[in-house]
């Protein structure tokens, strides 16, 4: 069985703006998982690669942007684990860090132009009949068995939070999340902060992973993409540098800086009782900087 034994830390965050509104907010550090099988990518990955094993498949096949968190970590996680891996890239054939780690762990590289891209069912057809141990894996690792690994998140807090914050690109993570919550009986309340433009996704998305569960103690926050997907602002990247001067913690303008800008700014409006407990789950993806590095030039 594939040795999936993660337990990361809860550190406690300490800011003024926390103190004056009477807040306790701590953060769980998945970032510590793992330098590239980073945060829920690593959570996600668990039950899906138990479930290739089961199924004795031995090539892992996946989707994503040239930047993607989730075909690096796929990749690392295959040559881990003892899986070939094949990365279908969206777009022209470029090079970059993100994809050089990719080639470096052994991923096959597959450029596809973005309208191929957005039937991947049938890309993913046409390369698995030549490919019989080949295993579909959907992108950002879309799943029932991806949203299981990030329940047991859950799990392993050692005490109940009023409310907990994640970043959401596909909402598996959240969709786990309140899962582990609904299990064990938990009122905590889940916000998902949407790094995409487009509106509020999320409950359709955790709706279709788990259509038996209970929404009410959702609340998705769709005003906090700063212009999309992986665009920055230099609001945000200010943010970024002056929260990681102050605390050590690293985080990056896809995901979580996006992520902390809204803690911080609900914080600041008084979106939360007096007393409140927080937890901010960091999911990782530190990779995701390089991208935007010029930014911070
Ligand atoms: C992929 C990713 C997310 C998005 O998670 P979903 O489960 O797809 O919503 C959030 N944070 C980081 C750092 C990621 O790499």
């Amino acid at each position: 069985m594939i040795p999936f034994d993660i337990h990361s830390p809860v550190e406690p965050l300490d800011f003024q703006l926390f103190n004056d509104k009477s807040l306790t907010v701590h953060i769980k550090r998945d970032d510590k998982i793992h330098p590239f099988i980073s945060g829920n990518k690593w959570r996600k990955l668990k039950y899906i690669l138990q479930s290739a094993q089961r199924v004795g498949k031995t090539h892992l096949v996946t989707f994503g942007g040239a930047w993607s968190n989730h075909l690096l970590a796929i990749a690392c996680a295959g040559a881990t684990f003892g899986f070939k891996t094949t990365g279908f890239v969206r777009g022209e054939p470029v090079s970059n860090p993100t994809l050089s780690l990719c080639k470096i762990y052994g991923m096959e590289l597959r450029f596809v132009n973005r309208a191929s891209y957005r039937d991947k069912p049938l890309l993913y057809a046409q390369y698995a009949a030549h490919v019989p141990t080949a295993y579909f894996v959907d992108e950002g690792g879309y799943s029932t068995e991806g949203a299981a690994g990030c329940a047991e998140i859950i799990d392993e807090l050692p005490r109940p939070y009023d409310h907990i914050f994640c970043a959401c690109g596909t909402g598996t993570t959240i969709a786990g999340l309140l899962h582990g919550c609904t299990e064990q009986g938990l009122g905590t309340q889940l916000h998902g902060v949407t790094v995409l433009a487009g509106g509020d996704f999320i409950p359709a998305a955790v709706h279709a992973l788990y259509p038996e569960m209970p929404l009410e103690h959702l609340t998705s926050h769709t005003g906090y993409h700063f212009g999309g997907y992986a665009k920055t602002t230099p609001t945000l990247t200010a943010f970024i540098k002056q929260f990681t001067s102050q605390t050590g913690i690293l985080i990056e303008p896809v995901y979580t800086g996006k992520l902390l800008y809204s803690l911080f700014d609900l914080a600041e409006h008084n979106h939360f009782n007096p007393g409140s407990s927080i937890l901010v789950v960091h999911t990782g993806g530190l990779t995701g900087i390089m991208g935007l590095h010029e930014q911070f030039a």
